[in-house]
């Protein structure tokens, strides 16, 4: 390393203590770690328990699911996926309003490395004015990944797995997890409850179960896969027909959704996959797949209603 990191003891303190500088760079290969790290970080942010974090009350749980508002992962975009200047824009315009629920609001950059150059030059102008209510918390490979202007106004750390393991361990981040199902094998009464949830238009119940779904590679491709079928299926039903060996529930939900609602939850599902093919985060990927998708069948529920 060019310079100094600090190790994992010294991060679990700050995180207990919460005396964490206002921006924290994490050097590590191991991702989906990370990504848990950030929920830990983002818990003792948040939680509204006495002994911080529980990973149980409401405000952690959100963390959990990836829907406290308080909680930011700013987003990529654009072919190459990457962190833009104008999503730094936006998160400079909001710096100074106030957090909605928690006492201070932080943000999360999983693959700061894909910060375009203008991007990090905007970041660093934001890290250059610590704001007391504000976090960053960033993510990446290696030193040589961000423009040094920007890790020096950073606080750092090289984590392996060993230390990530043993930051899980003193905080008790395993015994207290919600939503984990880990390795367990993905089974028919899941893709039902999977299933249900779309055909109630229960968006909570729906983000539950398709990031529990995608803590496993398997789970997560068999879950988009069945989704993506159900819908293709639907189109298959209201377009030919070809209608007598599909299954009750294409059947009834058909008369639920459009021809071009349907064409957009399949676009969205094929989106979903490409992204996770690309390893964009799990988490990031479960929450914006289930946002779109409610926001498209709260539009069909809508016009059902008013039927
Ligand atoms: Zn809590």
């Amino acid at each position: 390393m060019l310079f100094k990191t600090k190790n994992s003891i010294e991060l679990i303190t700050a995180i207990k203590s919460l005396k964490l500088s206002h921006a924290v760079l994490i050097y590590s290969d191991e991702e989906r770690r990370q990504d848990d790290l950030a929920k830990i970080v983002s818990c003792r942010v948040v939680c509204t328990s006495n002994n911080k974090p529980c990973f149980k009350c409401k405000a952690c749980k959100k963390v959990e699911l990836g829907i406290h508002p308080d909680v930011i992962y700013p987003e990529m975009s654009g072919t190459k996926l990457v962190f833009s200047i104008d999503e730094i824009r936006k998160i400079k315009a909001k710096i100074h309003v106030k957090p909605n629920e928690a006492d201070s609001k932080i943000y999360i950059f999983l693959h700061a490395h894909k910060m375009t150059h203008s991007a990090q030059n905007a970041v660093l102008k934001v890290l250059e004015e610590p704001v007391s209510d504000c976090l960053f918390f960033l993510f990446c490979k290696s030193s040589f990944d961000l423009l040094e202007t920007v890790t020096s106004r950073c606080s750092k750390f090289f984590l392996e797995k060993s230390d990530f393991e043993e930051i899980f361990r003193v905080l008790n981040y395993k015994s207290h997890r919600i939503l984990r199902v880990g390795t367990e094998k993905f089974n028919e009464d899941f893709s039902e409850k999977v299933f249900n949830s779309i055909l109630n238009f229960d968006e909570w119940e729906l983000l539950k179960l398709v990031s529990q779904s995608f803590e496993n590679k398997d789970n997560e491709h068999l879950i988009l896969n069945k989704i993506l079928g159900f819908f293709e299926n639907i189109l298959i039903y209201k377009n030919t027909d070809k209608k007598q060996n599909l299954e009750n529930k294409v059947q009834s939900f058909s008369d639920t959704v459009s021809n071009s609602d349907t064409i957009k939850i399949i676009a969205l599902t094929n989106q979903a996959i490409t992204y996770r093919k690309r390893n964009i985060f799990q988490s990031i990927v479960a929450t914006w797949f289930c946002a779109n998708l409610y926001k498209i069948l709260s539009t069909c529920r809508r016009k059902v209603l008013n039927n």
